[in-house]
């Protein structure tokens, strides 16, 4: 072994060798050295064990390339184009397996690398060895390669020594790696609140200066980043710091509202709930945070005077959902949900008739009231309608029918077309 692959190997500390790995992974990583090649788990399994969190999946990482590795695992399958590798599964598990890559940052295009013209990587099928594959990761943290069956460690970057400086440091000028791939920018803010990380100077400079670039980055790939970024129990905390970078409206269509606004107080109530919700096991869709971020860019559009124009908030609800779409792809399942969400807000303030019984068993009517809530939450004229809504789902039938009476006596004439808290539409 040579002077360089000694520094590079330290003795894993106990918690990697003592952690309960997948054991799809340990047996694929034994099968793929069996057949002679160098296999490791890599990536967020490694650095999530090393910090004590429990790690979520695991990605393993071999000199073999994908047509060797399919043949070695029955159960696999070659997938991508950008960046080709194996799915291999089990019943109830699925690995990802890369081939090793080369450092690509001083290749000009090639037929398996391809650039465009701002320096973003568009394909990326290069093989290397072991310490090239280090170099393309992004950040040292992320670099770090164990082989759990023999309890080696590989650390080229200085990962072990960051994750005890709790520091995000990029592998490479970060200027240019950021470049290469602009989602970087995203991924350092998510991984520094995941782990309560402080961020490099260097990237810090890098995401204020590059961050532009995701306006060139895929819809499809920005909706799984920001479901990666807002459904993970820091939503509150990266919200914030996107903002302040200057990247949030890469990911959502938003005005940036005011200190103290309605607008902004229901999207820090939206975004500290899913939080808690995640913490609390509670089930979160993406559809609901999208619902609460954007509504007050409806309410703004559709509010003249103090008066909310209902036909225009009608109309508006499908241009609103249609800016979001270019920026982060939502699958369609999420728009109807979107829509009956914002359109019950209204139907929840006006209680006509029988229509609460009706509104009882509309399958959103939960995400609608919760909506409902936060809202309330929002605002300083709070009308009490959201407890009017818990008081009413819990009740016999004789208690609800008279509380529509009540509600009905209160109402003197007819009943006005009026909806929303003062706050929301001053
Ligand atoms: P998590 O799974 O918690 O989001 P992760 O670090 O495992 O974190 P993945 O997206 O699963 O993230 O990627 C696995 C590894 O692949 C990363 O740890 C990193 O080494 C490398 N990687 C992923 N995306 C990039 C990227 N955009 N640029 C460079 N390296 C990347
Ligand atoms: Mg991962």
């Amino acid at each position: 072994m040579t002077n360089k692959h000694k520094a590079s190997s330290p003795k894993p500390p106990q918690i990697l060798i003592d952690n309960n790995f997948s054991p799809l992974s340990i047996e694929i990583i034994k099968s793929l050295k069996k057949a002679n090649h160098q296999a490791y788990l890599v990536g967020g399994c490694v650095r999530d064990s090393l910090v004590g969190m429990k790690a979520k999946d695991f990605d393993v990482s071999t000199n073999a390339t994908p047509e060797e590795i399919r043949k070695i695992f029955r159960s696999s399958r070659i997938i991508g184009k950008r960046f080709r590798l194996v799915h291999v599964f089990s019943r109830n598990e699925l690995i990802e397996v890369s081939t090793f890559r080369a450092n690509t940052s001083n290749l000009k295009s090639t037929s398996e690398i391809v650039k465009d013209t701002d320096g973003k990587i568009l394909r990326d099928n290069v093989w290397g060895n072991l310490e090239e594959d280090c170099v393309r990761r992004d950040f040292s943290i992320n670099a770090l390669y164990f082989d759990p069956t023999e309890n080696i460690l590989r650390d080229f970057h200085n990962g072990i020594e960051h994750i005890q400086k709790k520091i995000l440091v990029s592998i490479g000028d970060p200027l240019i790696r950021f470049e290469e791939d602009p989602v970087r920018s995203l991924r350092a803010i998510r991984f520094s609140s995941k782990l309560n990380f402080k961020i490099s100077h260097e990237i810090k400079e890098a995401i204020h200066e590059k961050g532009y670039l995701l306006a060139n980055i895929s819809n499809a790939r920005l909706f799984d980043e920001f479901c990666k970024i807002f459904l993970s129990k820091e939503a509150f905390n990266n919200f914030n710091k996107l903002k302040s970078f200057g990247i949030l409206r890469y990911l959502i269509n938003t005005d940036e509202y005011k200190e103290k606004s309605f607008g902004l107080r229901l999207q820090h109530a939206a975004l500290i709930n899913t939080d808690n919700r995640i913490k609390s096991a509670q089930s979160i869709t993406p559809g609901f945070l999208i619902a609460a971020l954007l509504w007050p860019k409806l309410v703004d559009a559709t509010k003249k005077d103090g008066v909310l124009n209902l036909s225009k908030f009608f109309r508006t609800m499908d241009l609103v959902i249609r800016e979001q779409q270019e920026l982060t792809a939502i699958p369609r399942k999420f728009h109807g949900y979107i829509k009956d969400i914002w359109s019950l807000q209204l139907k929840l303030e006006t209680r006509l008739g029988h229509q609460p019984y009706k509104i009882l068993n509309h399958p959103r009517f939960r995400a609608a009231y919760d909506f409902l809530l936060l809202r309330e939450e929002a605002a300083n004229d709070k009308q009490d309608i959201g407890a009017w809504w818990t008081e009413f789902q819990k009740v016999n039938r004789p208690r609800k029918i008279e509380m529509l009476q009540i509600l009905r006596d209160s109402r003197k004439g007819p009943v006005e077309k009026k909806f929303g808290f003062l706050e929301e539409l001053s």
